[in-house]
């Protein structure tokens, strides 16, 4: 049976270490991690592949506020991924004011 991406990126994270600091908690990290990493890139790919090139296209106002829109949802996707994150949440705590 082949591994999913999921399972893949857990088990590198998993034996890299990097995510030592959160053993103990209540889902392993790297299994919440690799859930976060996979459906960021999952929005981050459909951002370059489907709704990028939509913003690059000559459009009527309609289509282009929707696919502006479709662009905002993805973020906000990703954004909750990264508040979310144990791993990733510092990202946002670090941001200068
Ligand atoms: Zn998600």
């Amino acid at each position: 049976m082949e591994k999913s991406q999921l399972e893949i990126i857990a088990e590198h994270l998993k034996d890299s270490g990097a995510l030592s600091q959160y053993v103990g908690e209540a889902a392993p990290p790297e299994h919440e991690t690799a859930y976060a990493l996979c459906d960021i890139i999952e929005s981050a790919a459909k951002l370059v592949d489907e709704i990028f090139p939509k913003l690059l296209q000559p459009s009527d106002g309609e289509i282009y506020r929707n696919a502006l829109e479709e662009f905002r949802e993805e973020m906000r996707h990703i954004s909750y991924h990264i508040r979310e994150s144990q791993y990733l949440s510092v990202v946002i705590d670090t941001v200068a004011s």
